[in-house]
């Protein structure tokens, strides 16, 4: 196949274990999915799951053992850690059930849903579209995949982000108010899933604001630490 320009490469992840590594194809991220962030937001906690996306180029991938490094973003000065779980899907499928999503599920991993806070109040003031606040470069970074048989039962973990050692977000993923398999569910009903897609399940409470020099360790149960430097 002749291109008009060499194409980029394919956007991905390392995998615990393997030499191999997950190609990512497109990135879905789950709004206020903690009751208490929700309501830091400003909203009941109590409301059917929506959806953004971000670009498979938003990812960040942060190899095992590394400590990866985001430039701070243009145009903001609030830019917001959200401690996130990541479903990575191996297996695609639409309108899945609640009973068979967990099947489709390769992986997880930590994840942040790096958010310039500042542009996301103004556009939601608005009513315009998220994406300028959660859709810019390097706005995924993502930790190593734990395979699902290596991944112990990630639905009871503790999640917790700390920067410069301090907590700033602590929670369990018992707290989700759409559990994962309910979660994939609702995304394959308006999304054909497809192997590579990854779900940026939400964010607990605790979110706030990150500055250069900071570091980040994101932290779930039984997946690779995530640590980040903003430069
Ligand atoms: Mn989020």
């Amino acid at each position: 196949m002749d291109y008009v320009f060499t194409p980029p490469a394919t956007v991905s992840v390392p995998v615990t274990g393997l030499a191999a590594r997950f190609p990512v194809h497109r990135i879905y991220c789950v709004g206020r999915n903690y009751a208490e962030h929700a309501k830091e937001m400003g909203f009941s906690g109590r409301e059917p799951p929506f959806f953004f996306m971000k670009p498979a180029s938003a990812v960040l991938a942060i190899e095992a053992g590394q400590i990866g490094s985001m430039a701070y973003p243009s145009l903001t000065g609030n830019l917001h850690h959200e401690i996130e779980l990541v479903v990575a899907i191996g297996k695609g499928g639409k309108n899945i059930q609640v009973a068979d999503a967990l099947q489709h599920v390769y992986g997880y991993a930590v994840g942040l849903d790096m958010t310039r806070r500042d542009l996301q109040n103004e556009m939601k003031k608005q009513g315009r579209p998220w994406s300028i606040a959660k859709g810019f470069e390097q706005s995924a970074p993502i930790g190593p995949i734990t395979p699902v048989a290596q991944a112990g039962d990630v639905e009871q973990a503790e999640i917790y982000l700390q920067v410069n050692g301090q907590d700033r977000q602590r929670s369990s993923v018992t707290q989700l108010i759409w559990n994962l398999a309910e979660t994939i569910a609702h995304l394959s009903a308006a999304w054909e899933l497809q192997p590579g897609d990854l779900i940026y399940s939400g964010t607990p409470e605790g979110v706030g604001a990150v500055v250069p020099g900071d570091t980040l360790v994101g932290h779930v149960d039984g997946l690779a630490d995530l640590t980040l430097r903003i430069a």
